[in-house]
């Protein structure tokens, strides 16, 4: 078993069967990921599209199971690419991208999956949407553009109150009903489990430090 395999098998060991584990593989070559999609592991995450286009296309040939995830900041002017390239959105985070991401599905054909990304702690500089505009986002998102949208998604501060933040998208996420919840990253994973995610988001406790 290589570095990665065990590493992620620790994590699996942690969190059981329910939760689905996305290996974030940003930054890292294909030569440190191929372990992971040759035990058979499906989910893996990236957060830029130029590096996602020059990684997977053709890994996705050969293992057509396995399912991208976007888990960065996503440009409007990448949505048509992304749409193409990922199968789940992570970081749905305004309306112009909802506009353009229900554009390019009709254009190609294609149904994705979305999660909302939420600016729980209304952190200034980080992006998702304001917990107060939400529902009316996602019922635009759902009933005017048809996205499939199946849960949030948060980043934390990271100043340890991930509990206070994590419940609180897990109680937004349950009053709209949704059934699926991408918190929890190598650092808060635990933390994240307990409030009912299903998709946690680890990179380096995986393929270790990125320089
Ligand atoms: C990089 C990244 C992760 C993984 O981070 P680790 O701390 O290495 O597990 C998870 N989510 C997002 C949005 C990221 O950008």
């Amino acid at each position: 078993m290589s570095f990665v395999t065990i590493n992620f098998e620790k994590v699996k060991k942690l969190v059981g069967d329910k939760v689905n584990i996305i290996a974030v593989s940003k930054t890292f070559e294909y030569i440190h990921i191929k372990p992971l999609v040759e035990i058979g592991h499906k989910h893996f995450g990236e957060n830029k599209v130029q590096e996602a286009e020059r990684k997977w296309p053709e890994v996705k040939k050969y293992f057509p199971d396995i399912k991208l995830h976007m888990i960065g900041k996503l440009q409007s002017n990448k949505a048509k690419q992304a749409v193409k390239l990922f199968d789940y959105i992570h970081s749905l985070d305004n309306l112009k991208l909802a506009n353009l991401l229900s554009k390019y599905e009709t254009l190609f054909n294609k149904k994705r999956k979305y999660f909302i990304q939420v600016n729980v702690a209304n952190e200034k500089q980080k992006s998702g949407i304001d917990k107060n505009k939400l529902a009316l986002f996602y019922k635009y998102c759902t009933e005017e553009l048809n996205l499939k949208i199946i849960g949030l998604m948060c980043i934390p501060p990271n100043d340890g109150s991930a509990n206070v933040y994590f419940k609180s998208t897990m109680e937004l996420n349950e009053s709209l009903g949704l059934k699926e919840l991408s918190i929890g990253m190598s650092a808060d994973f635990l933390t994240a489990i307990k409030y009912n995610s299903t998709f946690i988001r680890i990179g380096s406790a995986i393929f270790g430090e990125r320089s």
